[in-house]
């Protein structure tokens, strides 16, 4: 039995199998590179699912860690805490929000956004509104009320009932929208930029047609950017893309950099949905992870990695496209949160996605045939060229 061979053994013993992971074991990372048990090298163009977004075990936050962890890491929210003012003020200044609630996790992230949209609806409004519409292909998360937003027969099978009050409608489809839209709507949820589905993008149109629809009828525009916010997308936050300005958001993913944290962002008249009591984590926004998360933006804003996010994904996408494989349908998405729809069969996508792990080059399959692209905003053009020549010697070894 191999080293790798025995630790999976032991994790069948130990651990419950809620995943189906990938045939690497990770020992050791450092910006874009990943060692497994046995030294071997990986190119990560995963992040973590899109959470070192300034590369692994960064140096700076490294220094921030350990000089935090001597000083404060976590009394609870029963006390004030500078650390969690500086990290407010920071994401506050890159959009036109006007509160922030902190929490651990892009789930607990949305939890609060359904519930301040309830909350303000019933305690602020004065009406019965509680319903929350999502899209189809959304993921919002896995508590049992963000399962039910992300409405996915494969992730709640076996965990019915499903949570009351959500309705979901096709994507991108404002009429279908506009038919679920009743009185008893308090908000809409959405992913601008679907990262689990797909990397799918939606028109201008749509997105401010949305946004129009929820402001006629008094419903919420909420947006969730867990995984496309935090400059990924090319600017700090996906919906600035577009001509719009959302009642609430929800970010966790890049926040600390790896930390479990995360946020939701409103304005000061949804925010009167909140009063002492309301809504409460014994974690959320700790003095530790919130240092570390101000200096992930301080990090973010120094370096113009939005801007850089933005170059490097054209960038790839071009170097891409010029393969001109006929295996490759299109390369979707903004900045480094990408996906590459293929033509060929889930068979085949998956066989390729196999041969380039074993090359040494970790990315995600999803939704069969999409390679999905979540690179640290601060990887290098010569990783990515490292790529794109690994990308292309399998791409044109796939059988006619
Ligand atoms: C990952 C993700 C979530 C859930 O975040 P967790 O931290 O895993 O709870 C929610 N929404 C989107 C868009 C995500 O990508």
């Amino acid at each position: 039995m191999t080293r790798f061979e025995a630790l999976k053994a032991k994790e069948e013993q130990l651990l419950c199998r809620t995943y189906g992971r990938y045939p690497v074991s990770v020992a050791r990372a450092k910006g874009s590179k990943i060692w497994d048990i046995d030294g071997k090298e990986y190119l990560d163009l995963l992040t973590g699912i899109a959470v070192t977004s300034l590369g692994h075990c960064n140096e700076e936050l490294a220094d921030v860690i350990c000089e935090q962890a001597k000083k404060l890491i976590h009394v609870s929210n029963l006390f004030y805490q500078e650390e969690q003012l500086e990290l407010a003020e920071r994401l506050l200044k890159t959009c036109h929000m006007d509160k922030v609630f902190f929490c651990n996790s892009g789930a607990e992230a949305n939890e609060a956004a359904i519930k301040i949209a309830r909350r303000y609806q019933q305690r602020v409004k004065n009406t019965k509104r509680y319903e929350i519409i999502t899209m189809s292909h959304a993921f919002h998360g896995r508590t049992l009320a963000t399962l039910s937003a992300t409405g996915q027969e494969k992730y709640l099978d076996g965990f019915a009932p499903r949570t009351d009050g959500f309705v979901q409608v096709s994507w991108h489809d404002i009429n279908a929208l506009e038919d679920a839209v009743t009185e008893k709507t308090a908000a809409v949820l959405m992913e601008i930029i679907q990262g689990e589905g797909g990397v799918n993008c939606l028109s201008p149109e749509y997105v401010e047609k949305v946004q129009e629809l929820c402001h006629k009828n008094g419903v919420l525009f909420m947006v969730d950017e867990v995984q496309a916010g935090l400059c990924r997308s090319g600017k700090w936050w996906s919906f600035q893309h577009y001509n719009v300005k959302p009642d609430v958001m929800t970010n966790a993913k890049a926040l600390a950099n790896g930390l479990p944290l995360g946020c939701m962002m409103t304005t000061d008249e949804i925010s009167q949905a909140f009063v002492p009591g309301s809504h409460a984590t014994t974690f959320g926004g700790g003095a530790l992870v919130t240092k570390v998360g101000a200096k992930v933006l301080e990090i973010m804003e120094r370096d113009h990695l939005a801007e850089r996010a933005e170059a490097l994904g054209a960038y790839l996408a071009d170097k891409i496209m010029a393969l001109d494989s006929p295996w490759v349908k299109e390369i979707r998405g903004f900045g480094l949160i990408r996906g590459i729809q293929l033509t060929c069969t889930e068979e085949s996508a998956k066989e390729l996605w196999n041969k380039l792990i074993a090359d040494g080059i970790i990315l995600n399959l999803t939704q069969g045939t999409v390679l999905r692209l979540l690179p640290a905003l601060t990887i290098g053009t010569s990783e990515l060229d490292y790529f794109v020549d690994i990308l292309s010697k399998h791409l044109k070894a796939i059988e006619k």
